[in-house]
C-alpha cells in the first residue's frame, strides 16, 4: 500500500517559525494571503517582552495577543526561556517544556504538543524527556534539502531555512517531485525577525506565491502532518497484507490503480 495525503493530495508543505517576535504578524499576513499553514514556536517567558529586552530592539507578541494572532496556525513550544538544553539539569529541561506547554495551552485554549529545539540542539536523552512531557514532535535546524518525511518525529529536520540560497530551486523541484518519494513533504523554517531586520519580505512572499494554489498540495501545520503520518503508521494489516484495519480516529488515504481510496476510522477493508 502506498499512502497519500488527505483527500488524495500528493504532497504536503509546512512552515515553522520561532521566537514570537512582533514581526510574526506581518509574516502571518503573507501566509494567510497565500493559504500557507505554519507552526509558530513560542517562548512563553518572552511574550510581552519590550524593545529593551531584545538584542535588536524588537518587541514580542503580547500574551493576550497569542490566541488571535496565531488563530489560523499552530502554536508549539520552544522552551519557556529559550535555554540551551545542554546547560540544564533534567528537571530544568522538564520545566522548560512542560511549563511552556501549560502557559501556551492557557493562552490558546488548545493542546500544545509540538516543539522546536532552541538553538536546534538535542540528543536521544532530551528526546526521551520530551516524549515523557507529552511532546509529539520536535524540530531541529539542519537542512535535509530533500522531501522525505521524518523517520522519528522527535528528530524532525527541515528541508531548508527561509534564507537558503536554493529555496526557490527547492520549491520548483518540490512542485515536480520525483515519484519514488512516498508522502513527499517540504518543510521551511526560520524567524520572522530576519525579514524584519532586513526589512525585505520579498523572498518569502515570492516563495509563497510560487507554492500557492496547487490542488495537489496539502498546506498543513506541523501537528497536522504528524497526526496524519502517525495514523498511516498505526494501520494494522492481515498477515497476507490483503486487509487493513484503521484503529485511529483519522481517515487514511492510499493510492489505487485508478486514483485513491481511504480507510475510515475503525474500518476494516480489503485493500488488494
Ligand atoms: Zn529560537
Amino acid at each position: 500500500m502506498t499512502f497519500i495525503y488527505p483527500n488524495g493530495k500528493k504532497q504536503a508543505l509546512t512552515f515553522s517559525f520561532d521566537d514570537n517576535q512582533d514581526f510574526d504578524k506581518r509574516l502571518i499576513e503573507i501566509f494567510d494571503k497565500y493559504g500557507m499553514k505554519c507552526t509558530f514556536n513560542v517562548n512563553s517567558g518572552t511574550l510581552g517582552g519590550t524593545a529593551d529586552q531584545n538584542p535588536d530592539g524588537n518587541v514580542y507578541i503580547k500574551p493576550e495577543e497569542v490566541k488571535e494572532v496565531y488563530k489560523n496556525h499552530e502554536v508549539a513550544v520552544h522552551g519557556v526561556e529559550h535555554k540551551y538544553i545542554a546547560t540544564l539539569t533534567d528537571p530544568m529541561i522538564v520545566n522548560e517544556f512542560m511549563e511552556d506547554r501549560k502557559a501556551l495551552e492557557v493562552l490558546t485554549g488548545k493542546f500544545v504538543q509540538g516543539c522546536a529545539y532552541a538553538f536546534g540542539r538535542y540528543n536521544a536523552h532530551v528526546m526521551d524527556i520530551l516524549r515523557s512531557v507529552g511532546i509529539k514532535y520536535a524540530r531541529g535546524v539542519a537542512s535535509t534539502n530533500d522531501f522525505f518525511p521524518p523517520q522519528d518525529f522527535l528528530d524532525w529536520l527541515p528541508t531548508c531555512h527561509q534564507a537558503a540560497s536554493n529555496i526557490m530551486e527547492l520549491g520548483e523541484s518540490f512542485l515536480n517531485c520525483p515519484g519514488y518519494i512516498d508522502l513527499p513533504l517540504m518543510y521551511v523554517w526560520g524567524h520572522s525577525y530576519e525579514f524584519g531586520r532586513s526589512k525585505d519580505w520579498s523572498g518569502i512572499e515570492k516563495f509563497c506565491e510560487l507554492m500557492s494554489g496547487k490542488d495537489y498540495i496539502w498546506y498543513a501545520t506541523n501537528i497536522e502532518i504528524y497526526e496524519y503520518i502517525n495514523a498511516t503508521r498505526s494501520l494494522e494489516f492481515s498477515a497476507d497484507g490483503s486487509k487493513a484495519y484503521n484503529p485511529t480516529l483519522i481517515e487514511v488515504f492510499y493510492k489505487t490503480d485508478d486514483g485513491f481510496s481511504s480507510i475510515k476510522p475503525g474500518e476494516t477493508k480489503t485493500v488488494k
